[in-house]
């Protein structure tokens, strides 16, 4: 069982009561329904996690389902990163995947059928003149003048639109409900709409496409869905959901809504994510700064990081605000247990030991992880020339100092201690190269009365491996980027430290055969993964080894 099955919620709860009662034969179908109008954000991935948690839990089935009734925003490239995404997570849909526009010939038969029992009719209000007479959440709304036209009539005027006599727009199919209900969703709403638009599934055939709320119920009951799961904007549209299922007399799955996932420092919106794509604030889709499932893989989490994470927010009724931190954390803890170490020098400087022989190698072995032997070693080689971390030095140590300073020591990680005695600095003062000598007693030990300070990284120059290391962070800098502003958009939010470059790196040679995506700590640096997408050595940042968006909050 997947940890995003373990623990119950109020819809288990519901559930269970149902296989007590044997309201569907004990029988769990769930599915996760997408529209294929962009890619899966983080938000879908607590859908997807609940959807088919719930039914590996009661090892029952879940669906995935392409909600795809508006041909016009959607795309086959969104289908196939979505298939990837969920899969990629780590779960398995029921047979093939399934498409509403499977269904179109059935609910059109549905349609009929409505009109035929006089519950739906052919209405030519434009869109004004719609909104005009569906009233307020005050006021009821008026009968449209069409509203009594005879099923005979529908039905001709519905073939008519069906067959392209008439242009998108022009002629709408509505649901006979009650122009005066409270919820204004039970106000005759649309259930067809012309649209002469090419579907990526169903090519030409059709030019009325049915809306959501008709399709997606009827699209749950021909699957027999037992419980169809749903963030909480569509309480509302429930009764419609029943309604329509109730007049057709179908399968009648119940819908059942729990808060949707917010996380400050986001925004999970795909027209958001798209305006952000399409304006090129970002590179892509799967930028690695993007909450989308395909970014934060690139990024270099791991499916295990999500779903633990999506099992630790729980599924509730009300909504709420989850910190960033905590997605953070759970990549965190899931790197520091399995994410081999490794040493990688971001801005280098050199080092020359003086006193080690010119031609002289040491190859060291160097444990991969501190808390898990069984990871095994490494061979770290060793040479007279070195890079360190420019941020690793400093002539005049500043109090508590734990690095290196000029005439101090100290240890270079899985090596010797070395001393430095000169700094040498190019004509505009920058420090280019630090002349050091090594102690050939303290490899691997302290020599009595001798305790370097501190210990830093390395890698050795003549075998180190080139790198560009991109360094990731949040893309907004406010916490509720989303949030109205005065005068401002979420685009002016937008982290101008989100990604800065270190192109000069320096890594260890065993990193030239580091698996794409697979996470490594750098030694004192953070968590890092060889980019999935780009060639050569290039890595990604995953997340820093501390919160220091908390640190800062602290401050502040
Ligand atoms: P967006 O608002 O990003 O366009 P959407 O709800 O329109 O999202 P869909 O493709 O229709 O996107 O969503 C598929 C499923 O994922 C739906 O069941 C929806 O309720 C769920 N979902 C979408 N966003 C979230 C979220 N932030 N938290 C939990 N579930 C979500
Ligand atoms: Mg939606």
């Amino acid at each position: 069982m997947s940890e995003a099955s373990k623990t119950g919620n109020f819809i288990t709860q519901i559930i269970d009561k149902d296989n007590e009662t044997g309201k569907h034969g004990g029988k769990v179908l769930t599915r996760f329904p997408p529209e294929p109008n962009g890619y899966l954000h983080i938000g879908h991935a607590k859908s997807i996690c609940l959807n088919f948690g719930i039914a590996q839990r009661y090892q029952g089935q879940c669906n995935l389902r392409f909600d795809d009734t508006n041909p016009e925003k959607e795309s086959v490239e969104y289908i196939e990163s979505i298939k990837r995404d969920v899969e990629w997570l780590g779960f398995d849909w029921a047979g093939e995947p399934k498409y509403a526009s499977d269904y179109f010939d059935q609910l059109f038969d549905f349609a009929c059928e409505l009109i035929k029992a006089g519950k739906a009719y052919v209405c030519e209000l434009n869109a004004e003149q719609m909104r005009e007479y569906r009233g307020t959440l005050k006021e009821p709304g008026k009968n449209s003048p069409y509203r009594d036209r005879t099923p005979e009539e529908n039905l001709a005027l519905f073939m008519e639109m069906r067959d392209g006599k008439y242009a998108d727009g022009e002629k709408v199919l509505r649901a006979k409900i009650d122009m005066a209900s409270p919820n204004i969703n039970l106000r005759d709403p649309i259930i067809y709409r012309i649209r002469h638009v090419h579907h990526h599934q169903t090519g030409d055939k059709w030019c009325v496409y049915p809306m959501y709320d008709f399709t997606h119920c009827l699209s749950d009951a021909l699957e027999n869905i037992t419980h169809s799961i749903c963030t909480l904007e569509f309480q509302d549209h429930r009764p419609l959901y029943d309604w329509t299922l109730d007049t057709l007399g179908t399968a009648h799955p119940q819908q059942i809504e729990f808060a949707r996932l917010n996380l400050n420092y986001t925004v999970t919106s795909k027209r958001k994510l798209k305006q952000l794509v399409d304006e090129g604030h970002v590179e892509a889709w799967d930028d690695p700064r993007m909450p989308t499932i395909s970014g934060m893989r690139r990024r270099g989490f791991t499916p295990a990081s999500i779903r633990n994470f999506c099992e630790r927010i729980g599924v509730t009724k009300s909504d709420s605000i989850v910190d960033f931190g905590m997605l953070e954390h759970a990549i965190r803890e899931d790197l520091d247990a399995n994410a081999n170490r490794a040493m990688a020098v971001l801005n280098p400087i050199k080092v020359t030991l003086t006193n080690y022989p010119e031609d002289k190698e040491e190859i060291f072995n160097v444990g991969n992880h501190p808390k898990n032997e069984e990871a095994g070693t490494r061979e770290v080689p060793f040479s007279k020339e070195l890079f360190i971390d420019a941020a690793d030095f400093e002539e005049v140590a500043p109090r508590k100092w734990k690095r290196l300073s000029l005439d101090s020591a100290v240890r270079l990680r899985g090596g010797y201690v070395i001393t430095c005695n000169e700094v040498i600095r190019d004509e505009a003062g920058n420090v280019v190269e630090l002349l050091c000598t090594y102690d050939e007693n303290t490899l691997g030990v302290n020599p009595e009365g001798y305790k370097p300070k501190g210990v830093i990284h390395w890698v050795s120059a003549k075998h180190a491996v080139d790198a560009k290391v991109r360094l990731y962070d949040r893309l907004f800098s406010d916490e509720a980027p989303d949030a109205k502003h005065e005068g401002k958009t979420f685009l002016d939010f937008i982290n101008p430290e989100s990604m800065s470059v270190a192109e000069n790196a320096k890594l260890e040679p065993s990193l030239a055969q580091a698996e794409p995506g697979v996470g490594f700590q750098f030694e004192r640096e953070g968590y890092f993964c060889r980019d999935l997408k780009e060639e050569g050595m290039v890595f990604n940042r995953t997340v820093t080894l501390r919160d220091s968006w908390a640190k800062i909050e602290a401050k502040g």
